[in-house]
């Protein structure tokens, strides 16, 4: 009995397969189709200065404004879209567009987009971002773009070739998601990376769990060590926050400093005539 449950088992897991794989090259088609159809929108995440509260960036987070289903988030689309190739196109979409946006911005703010590493391994990757810097006339100083560790792993000298590049263009680099993949310090020996963002995964609780306390201490005597500022990701309490501050982390960005919106949402702040009067007042009166 336990054989027939067996074939039986397998047999459907087969067939499953065979839906997984039509349905995946459904999603693949529509994804492809969203760009044509405007269905794509990027959101905008503040980052700040811990210091002082002060902001000085925004992070651009792709959303997927479906119209039967609707909002997709970027963990659900990504992977499909780099498995199936579409996503040079889609974060061709969201470069072009973060970097428009950005140039319209008052203040000299940076804006910071993430390359998936199927981007990253194409050749013409660096050209793209040359052109649309010309295109768009924005100061290459003010485009930072976020990389994964696993984005290294595949083939490092091409992705190494393509990062110097980039970074000769005067685009900064900063690696994303700090801590959660396989080879963080040997990259970080590999690349001179301008920053480092720690994943929200190291930040939580990290005021009131010793072992997150430590091991975020030790990732920034790791950043000082190496002459690089430091981001904390997801910060969600005035407490989380308060330890970073304590302990020198030199950039924030969650929750509690600001969700990732439309521009809209902050068109008071990137349009302010004022660059001194950029702050998260309100969270850092609480904090004081
Ligand atoms: P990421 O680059 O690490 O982006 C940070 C993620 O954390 C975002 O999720 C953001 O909404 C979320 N987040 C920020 N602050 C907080 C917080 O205080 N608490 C919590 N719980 N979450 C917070 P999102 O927008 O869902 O994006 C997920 C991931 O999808 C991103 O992680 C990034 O890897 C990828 N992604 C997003 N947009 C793009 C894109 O244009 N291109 C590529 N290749 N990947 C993208
Ligand atoms: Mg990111
Ligand atoms: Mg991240
Ligand atoms: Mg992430």
């Amino acid at each position: 009995q336990a054989k027939l449950e067996g074939r039986g088992g397998s047999r459907m897991f087969k067939s499953d397969m065979g839906s997984q794989v039509r349905a995946r090259r459904l999603f693949d088609r529509d994804l492809r189709q969203a760009i044509a159809c405007g269905e794509f929108q990027l959101v905008y995440q503040p980052q700040t200065t811990i210091g002082s509260g002060t902001i000085v960036g925004f992070e651009a987070l792709l959303r997927w404004r479906h119209p039967e289903r609707g909002d997709i988030p970027p963990a659900m689309f990504i992977p499909v879209a780099e498995d199936s190739g579409s996503i040079v196109q889609i974060g061709e979409w969201a470069l072009q567009e973060a970097c428009r946006e950005a140039a319209q911005w008052t203040q000299a703010l940076s804006v910071s987009v993430n390359v998936s590493a199927v981007q990253l391994h194409h050749l013409a990757f660096a050209k793209l971002v040359r052109d649309v810097l010309e295109q768009t006339r924005l100061s290459p100083d003010r485009l930072e773009l976020e990389i994964t560790e696993t984005a290294l792993i595949r083939d490092l000298d091409r992705a190494l070739w393509t990062l110097r590049q980039l970074q000769a263009l005067g685009v900064r680099i900063a690696m994303d998601d700090f801590g959660t993949g396989y080879s963080s310090l040997s990259t970080l020996r590999a690349f001179s990376f301008d920053k480092i963002k720690i994943d929200r995964s190291l930040v939580r609780s990290v005021d009131s769990n010793e072992q997150a306390a430590a091991i975020v201490r030790a990732v920034l005597g790791l950043g000082r060590g190496l002459g690089l500022p430091v981001l904390a990701e997801g910060v969600e309490t005035t407490e989380e926050l308060a330890f970073l501050k304590q302990e020198c982390c030199d950039e924030a960005q969650g929750y509690l400093i600001g969700r990732p919106l439309p521009i809209e949402a902050y068109e008071h702040i990137v349009r302010l005539a004022d660059v001194s009067r950029i702050a998260a007042p309100l969270v850092w009166r609480r904090l004081a």
